[in-house]
């Protein structure tokens, strides 16, 4: 039996997270969010010392790990390191910082590559990330890329944070995703950018309601499905 996959990447803070997660539910898909998966490596490394960016000491690391992605009973995915539930430890800022440096390099890629195509070929799935459309599922039956200005972002993720009772303040938000846009735009493997096929969506000047009715319309018309 095959399954529908859609795709939506974009730079950190564009509301991939919540977007994917609405339609997911509209639409019975299961949600996979992509960049937890980083962030749990990100985490490893940070929790035994190592830099984020020592490519030989973390290709060593990796093997050691076990990563595991499960569902809870609202449908949440959640993640475990060595058994542990840390699906709160891997949203702290440090880590945010530590898992774009990971993921810049091609040993954590590669090793994650299975992980996030399995998902696909059993479920019917909306995946979030940087490189769903271009390298994880290049046969995705829709794919959106979104995007926001750097400030924009900013102030919804510092919004996100304070929800969850984590401290921040806007420069230093709007620093790290910066930062992050800079390094994920730019690296070697898997750069974050739109796949040609992918479906543009600013959401700088509108809100979430509208974006949910956009996406999906596009979800809609590419598969022929109605809510
Ligand atoms: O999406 P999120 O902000 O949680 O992702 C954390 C980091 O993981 C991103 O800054 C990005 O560097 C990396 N990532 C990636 N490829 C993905 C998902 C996330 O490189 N598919």
């Amino acid at each position: 039996m095959a399954f529908y996959s859609i795709a939506i990447d974009g730079p950190s803070g564009a509301g991939k997270s919540s977007m994917a997660r609405t339609i997911a539910e509209k639409y019975g898909f299961i949600y996979v969010d992509t960049g937890a998966i980083y962030r749990t490596v990100g985490l490893a490394a940070h929790r035994r010392g190592i830099s984020c960016s020592d490519e030989p000491a973390i290709a060593k690391l990796l093997p050691e790990l076990k990563i595991e992605m499960k569902y809870d009973g609202s449908g949440e995915q959640r993640m475990y390191l060595d058994g542990e539930d840390v699906s709160s430890d891997i949203r702290l800022p440090e880590i945010s910082i530590c898992a774009s440096d990971v993921s810049a390099l091609p040993a954590v890629r590669e090793f994650l590559l299975e992980m996030q195509r399995s998902m696909a070929r059993t479920n019917n799935v909306i995946m979030d990330g940087r490189d769903i459309g271009t390298v994880v599922l290049p046969d995705a039956d829709v794919k959106i890329f979104l995007t926001a200005s750097s400030a924009a972002r900013a102030r919804r993720r510092l919004l996100q944070l304070m929800e969850k009772g984590i401290n921040a303040d806007f420069d230093k938000v709007l620093e790290e995703i910066e930062y992050r846009d800079n390094q994920d735009s730019s690296r070697e493997v898997a750069p974050l950018r739109a796949a040609d096929d992918a479906v543009l969506v600013d959401t700088s000047d509108i809100g979430i309601e509208e974006t949910v009715a956009l996406l999906s319309s596009i979800i809609e018309e590419k598969l022929k499905i109605g809510s």
